[in-house]
């Protein structure tokens, strides 16, 4: 037992899924006789969903504390949040029909896509279905889009509240650390979710199985670099106006805890230093975004969200409309606002955005023994995002020591 928890938990998962291949391939299809454990994995994961969103948007607002600092820092802050989520999940939605990673495997026959409505909503149906008739049933439904509306808003009321809204911060603020320590309970399930999985999918289809899970693991990488050497290249040259080298030598002991983490909120001090001490930020801007944006601002996996999303639906057969499309970058969006900065949480915020467009929910458990690699590399993602709005946001409020800025590489 101890052996088994000083190993650690991504050693573990890999080690599942090396094993989980080996014994699908000596057992073939018999082994579908454990998938049940794969889908109690599933299970787990899904019930994590509401609580977490809603202590960790509630925390996250309510940590601006101030009502005019939540209108000028905050409110550029947001507005640059948005703009990359939604370029992300376009961008990791364009890559997956481009690439294809899922193509060439057909799971379709064994789990039936979940049937949708053949109308689609139109967009003022989308609009009317954000916001809850009551907070309870949405969270009872885990209808994810009203509960974020009624969180956002939860805390805007607690900040609003001052001197009054304080306890209920605090409890906020402890409800949010102990999901954290309840996701990494139900994480430690993921060896036997992906030991099963797999052994199912590599029983029932063979070695070929495995071809678009590598296909799938190299387009996340190309899509973060892509955001991190165009997209946030664009938004330091362009909107904060300043030299992009001094910004990468600044910030890469941030990246670099971020990779070996897959942890935004683990980051978040050495993200902090990284703004105040390389990049010359002001204290109160730099403590504000970069928290903020440890909780809300996670392009990498906005991207990812969109990408597994089209390999979902091309290994289970199920054709996106135009207004499927929408969904996913809207709920993709808001699934990343809503992920904890913690390893795995893109994988939970999956049923969210698969649930929305009809993608069988056995894509998570297909993708969950290779998600620690991909995660590394979305969480550094994320964290570049967080520094490059950072900057973006003190250059337009003058809050930026542009001299220490410029010496980054004095450090
Ligand atoms: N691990 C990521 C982060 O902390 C979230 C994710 O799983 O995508 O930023």
């Amino acid at each position: 037992m101890k052996f088994w928890f000083r190993i650690p938990l991504w050693q573990r998962v890999i080690g599942a899924l090396v094993l989980g291949v080996a014994a699908g391939l000596a057992w073939g299809p018999e082994a579908e006789s454990i998938k049940w454990i794969g889908d109690l994995f599933i299970k787990a994961i899904k019930m994590l969903v509401v609580p977490l969103i809603f202590f960790s948007l509630v925390s996250g607002v309510g940590a601006i504390g101030d009502l005019r600092k939540l209108g000028s820092v905050g409110g550029r802050a947001l507005l640059l949040f948005l703009v990359t989520g939604l370029i992300a999940v376009s961008l990791g939605l364009a890559l997956g029909a481009l690439i294809q990673p899922g193509a060439g495997l057909d799971l379709a026959r064994d789990v039936a896509a979940s049937t949708q409505d053949s109308a689609p909503p139109s967009v003022t149906d989308m609009i009317l279905a954000m916001v809850p008739d009551n907070p309870v049933s949405a969270m009872a439904n885990g209808e994810v889009l009203q509960l974020i509306v009624f969180s956002l808003l939860f805390g805007i009321g607690i900040v609003m509240a001052g001197e009054a809204g304080a306890p209920i911060q605090r409890a906020v603020d402890a409800g949010a650390t102990i999901m954290q320590h309840v996701t990494m309970i139900v994480m430690e399930l993921t060896p036997f979710g992906v030991f099963a999985l797999i052994a199912w999918v590599a029983g029932t289809y063979g070695i070929d199985a495995l071809l678009p899970l590598g296909k799938l693991v190299l387009t996340n990488y190309a899509g973060c670099l892509i955001l991190i050497l165009v997209v946030y290249t664009v938004i330091v040259k362009g909107i904060a106006k300043l030299p992009v080298g001094d910004f990468f030598r600044g910030i890469i002991d941030a990246q670099a805890v971020a990779y070996s983490t897959a942890s935004s909120s683990a980051t978040l001090p050495v993200t902090l230093r990284c703004a105040q001490r390389n990049l010359g930020v002001s204290r109160s801007v730099s403590g504000f975004v970069t928290s903020l944006g440890a909780t809300v601002n996670m392009d990498g996996t906005a991207m990812y969200l969109g990408l597994a999303t089209m390999f979902g639906a091309q290994i289970f057969g199920v054709d996106l409309s135009f207004t499927d499309y929408l969904l996913v970058a809207l709920t993709a969006t808001l699934g990343s606002v809503g992920a904890a900065g913690i390893p795995g949480a893109g994988l939970i915020m999956m049923t969210l955005v698969f649930g929305t467009v009809g993608v069988p929910m056995e894509t998570i458990a297909f993708v969950a023994g290779i998600d620690r690699i991909m995660d590394m590399m979305r969480t550094a993602t994320n964290v570049t995002g967080d520094l490059t709005v950072t900057t973006a946001v003190a250059r337009m409020t003058g809050e930026i020591d542009v001299e220490e800025y410029e010496s980054a590489d004095d450090i």
